[in-house]
């Protein structure tokens, strides 16, 4: 049995690589740069006015004040979309609306608020100084700078400044691609009406389906096999040919007479990476690898196949996708004595009362068996304790959040 560290190095060491794939924007929401990316163009493109209001030359009225006003002639309008395409003369005064582009020769926005239009002429109030309101091209950055990073998530933000820019493809890491196989005899559909007293209902495919989803994977198949080792071999072979990335199982990992996966996995040609780790729960977890393929074979405990997808499943799939996925932890006080007896990891699922203006206290969650899913629906979060690790009350531990 290896210790949960030495199982996350070995995982980290045996990655398969990351797909690179070059999108249109339209498709890039959530996904990962592979690349640094240079701003084709500059921003703002042209020069162009903040606000609506007179574009001048402040020669022209530079002296203006309220007592003393300066009056200059219309000679035209520029509109966004519309520019006004000859040279501001002396003395002269053309229409600009806020983002329409600065005609040459003016260097000066009067602000309407600071104007009052009679006839052909506008009379100027106010100018506080050479250049306002003008927003110059390049002034944000220039063309050629760059402008995002390898690494970088694609989100609303992002994708605006790439579609201002002019970038219509971007090159970043695919979703990686998840089969998820589900084994157990005595299973059926949570959907099922009727259900034999030695049935249950199968809690593991939309928990781990949606786990997956929640960390950016991409369920392709899911498959539920009967405990049989041909069946197994079969439906992994499946999984392989389908070019998956990852094949998550669920059950069948153990050392019981009907647990075939991980035989199943090397009659499929997958090499072991590790099988059974000092951890609880989840101490049967198999991992193993064929080319680009891991294998994950999570116990059929559902607390158990949660905890391990959430601590070598979730990392990889970050890792797929050119990221690393950070837990959201709290250091929280300890309410009540933590211990840790046993010889393995200990993960234990808990409880944060938060408390204006105090640290959060942290409380174990009353059942803590690995095939009691309330210890994790209802838990806040799971402390790690190592084995001998013993917290009085009162003592300072870091929760990580789910
Ligand atoms: P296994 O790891 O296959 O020995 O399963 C361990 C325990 O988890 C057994 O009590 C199973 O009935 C239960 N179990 C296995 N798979 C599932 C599943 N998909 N949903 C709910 N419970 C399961
Ligand atoms: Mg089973």
């Amino acid at each position: 049995m290896i210790s949960v560290i030495e199982a996350q190095r070995i995982l980290h060491d045996n990655l398969p690589s990351p797909e690179r794939i070059t999108v249109p924007i339209e498709e890039a929401f959530g996904l990962y740069l592979f690349e640094d990316i240079k701003a084709p163009d500059s921003s703002p493109r042209y020069t162009n006015s903040a606000m609506d209001g007179y574009a001048v030359r402040w020669v022209d009225c530079a002296e203006a004040s309220a007592d003393a006003p300066v009056q200059l002639k219309i000679i035209g309008e520029s509109q966004a979309g519309i520019p006004f395409n000859r040279e501001v003369s002396a003395n002269g005064a053309v229409r600009i609306s806020t983002g329409a582009m600065v005609p040459t020769g003016a260097d000066t926005i009067i602000r309407v608020e600071d104007t009052e239009e009679l006839g052909d002429h506008v009379k100027i109030f106010t100018v506080i100084k050479q250049g306002q309101d003008v927003r110059h091209k390049g002034e944000e950055f220039a063309a050629g700078q760059l402008l995002f990073f390898k690494g970088d998530c694609l989100g609303s933000r992002e994708l605006a400044l790439m579609a201002a820019v002019g970038l219509h493809t971007v090159p970043v890491y695919a979703k990686p691609e998840v089969t998820l196989l589900v084994t157990g005899t005595e299973l059926v559909c949570h959907d099922e009406a009727t259900i034999k007293p030695h049935q249950i209902r199968d809690s593991n495919t939309i928990m781990l389906a949606s786990a997956i989803r929640e960390s950016g994977g991409v369920l392709t198949s899911t498959r539920h096999v009967q405990d049989s080792l041909e069946y197994t071999v079969g439906a992994l072979e499946g999984g392989v040919a389908s070019g998956a990335k990852l094949i998550v199982c669920s059950g069948g990992v153990s050392v019981g007479r009907h647990d075939h996966v991980r035989e199943a996995a090397l009659q499929a040609g997958f090499e072991e990476l590790f099988w059974q780790i000092r951890q609880k729960p989840g101490k049967p977890l198999f991992v193993g690898r064929k080319e680009q393929t891991l294998i994950f074979g999570l116990p059929g405990n559902p607390v158990s196949a949660y905890m391990c997808f959430r601590n070598f499943v979730r990392p990889v799939l970050a890792e797929l996708q050119g990221t690393t996925c950070l837990d959201n932890t709290l250091t929280a006080i300890v309410s009540e004595q933590l211990s840790n007896r046993g010889k393995r990891t200990l993960f234990v699922r808990v409880n944060i009362e938060n408390r204006p203006n105090q640290l959060a206290l942290v409380k174990e969650v009353g059942h803590q068996g690995s095939h009691m899913l309330s210890s994790i629906a209802h838990a806040d979060g799971y402390v790690v304790l190592q084995p001998g690790e013993v917290l009085q009350p009162g003592s300072l531990k870091e929760v990580s959040l789910f």
